[in-house]
């Protein structure tokens, strides 16, 4: 694969066979090692029909189903423009959302271990059914399909400020139920409110460091102070609507005469009766995904509250896994675009009318997981950023899981978290090391080259001191 550095930290890939637009890559020759299959997955997506201004790889870039993970493809809604699940993946509206607490890291340490028990016994997760809620039947699942964190809320389990500080409100509008078939509603039934297993996780966190003293400000964020970080997405639900839609897109495709390099990118025109059942069912994955991290919101807040006396409030709520309808300039006109961020985050810039107000000086709080051992980041949307304002969303891994078992002992990555004062809760530590620090690139190289790139700005560095995964 041919890469033209065409400025510090952008990667050109010219068009060639049938790519309708080039592919452009922000990353840094050492992040770009092994990318080779990725970048391959860059060039397929460039082939879509209605694609605009470029196929785009955040520096986290890595291999995925069809599309690579951190990857941006946009497609013009009324030029005939496709929209494609493997673009969003399988975890639809999979995503992260940071809470600040009104103490410090001094201030924590008596009950820090009181409370990482808590989270223990109150986080439901691993990989099957079990959460927060027990749905009182299937027209409770559609209220959350419909009404996101709002319904969430609107029961008890939140704050107004949640919805305001929460992507969309905290639930997306045309969110259709109907498209939702019987067997992803089986899996949604009892899992609302549940991390999984794998790469999610709530974790407690300090702010190490401030780059950005404005922004931090705005965020809520100060040195010393104490977050936690949680990140899941919609469960079986999402994982079974990418599946049937995948599907029922790889039958019709032929019908609009589309044909794709790679079975995953199955797409159909955004403006066709498949396209509008797939963004139906996305949406109500999307609410269901933000009901599910209100509702672990809600359980981490009593187990602060309780065992520290401490509040927790929403600095902002963004999913990294999601195609939405946005309007971008394209060679100077405005256009209506379905924009897909599949391990990419939306990173709107100051002024953006659609920021809560407080946050319009600042632009959009971008959150950034790192591994459970090293940093994770907060980032800022910046004027004038870049593939139509999204950036990284992770460090993005560097083996795969089976390798990681494989190279990394849990007894070894143990003895790492337990040397820097990591506490560890675990539902079991023998699939833990796939998610190893070492399973990952450079989280401090990743949002280092993202700033460089001109895609977002620094604003906080947060380190780890407890981690509660599946
Ligand atoms: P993904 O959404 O692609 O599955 O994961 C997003 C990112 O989460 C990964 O690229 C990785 O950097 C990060 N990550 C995975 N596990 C953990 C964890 O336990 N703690 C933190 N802070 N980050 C994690
Ligand atoms: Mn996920
Ligand atoms: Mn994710």
């Amino acid at each position: 694969m041919e890469l033209v550095e065409e400025r510090p930290y952008r990667f050109r890939i010219e068009r060639h066979g049938d790519m309708r637009v080039p592919g452009l890559v922000f990353a840094s020759r050492q992040l770009l090692k092994d990318a080779e299959k990725s970048l391959e997955q860059v060039v397929h997506v460039a082939t879509l029909p209605g694609i605009v201004g470029a196929s785009y790889a955040m520096p986290d870039i890595h291999w995925g189903y069809g599309f690579p993970i951190g990857g941006v493809a946009a497609t013009d809604v009324d030029e005939g423009g496709v929209v494609s699940p493997g673009g969003v993946g399988f975890d639809i509206s999979c995503g992260v959302r940071l809470l600040a607490a009104d103490c410090d890291r001094a201030e924590l340490r008596p009950a820090l271990l009181a409370v990482m028990d808590g989270l223990d016994r109150a986080i439901p997760r691993g990989a099957g059914p079990g959460g927060v809620w027990r749905l009182d039947g299937p027209r409770q699942l559609e209220r959350i399909l419909q009404g996101g964190s709002r319904y969430a809320v609107e029961q008890g389990h939140g704050e107004e400020r949640d919805l305001i500080r929460c992507e969309d409100g905290g639930a997306v509008a045309d969110a259709d139920v109907t498209r939702v078939g019987p067997r992803a509603r089986e899996r949604g039934l009892g899992q609302v409110g549940s991390l999984g297993s794998a790469n999610h996780f709530l974790e407690v966190q300090q702010v190490a460091r401030v780059y950005d003293e404005r922004a931090a400000a705005a965020f809520g964020l100060a040195e010393g102070q104490v977050c936690v970080m949680i990140h899941c997405g919609s469960r079986g639900l999402g994982h079974q609507i990418c599946t049937d839609h995948v599907r029922e897109m790889g039958r019709a495709m032929a019908r609009y005469g589309i044909t794709v390099p790679d079975r995953q990118l199955a797409c159909t025109p955004v403006d066709s009766p498949e396209g509008r059942a797939y963004l139906g069912a996305m949406a109500a994955a999307a609410n269901y995904g933000r009901a599910n991290r209100q509702l672990l919101t809600d359980a981490a807040r009593r187990v602060f509250e309780r065992a520290a006396g401490v509040r927790l409030s929403l600095v902002y709520d963004v999913s990294h896994n999601l195609a939405k309808i946005e309007t971008h300039p394209v060679d100077g006109t405005r256009r209506r675009l379905c924009v897909h961020r599949k391990g990419a985050t939306r990173a709107f810039p100051p002024g953006h009318p659609d920021l809560p107000r407080d946050l319009r000086g600042v632009g959009q709080p971008v959150l950034i997981p790192g591994t459970m051992g090293t940093a994770s980041y907060v980032l800022a949307g910046v004027p004038g950023g870049g593939a139509f304002a999204s950036t990284c969303h992770g460090a993005g891994r560097t083996m795969s899981r089976h390798e990681a078992v494989r190279t990394i002992t849990d007894r070894q990555l143990r003895a790492r978290l337990e040397r820097d004062g990591i506490a560890a809760r675990p539902l079991s530590w023998r699939g833990l090391p796939e998610e190893a620090p070492e399973a990952y690139k450079d989280v401090d190289a990743v949002v280092a080259v993202a700033e460089e790139a001109g895609l977002c700005g620094r604003v906080a560095r947060l380190v780890p001191l407890g981690v509660v995964k599946g």
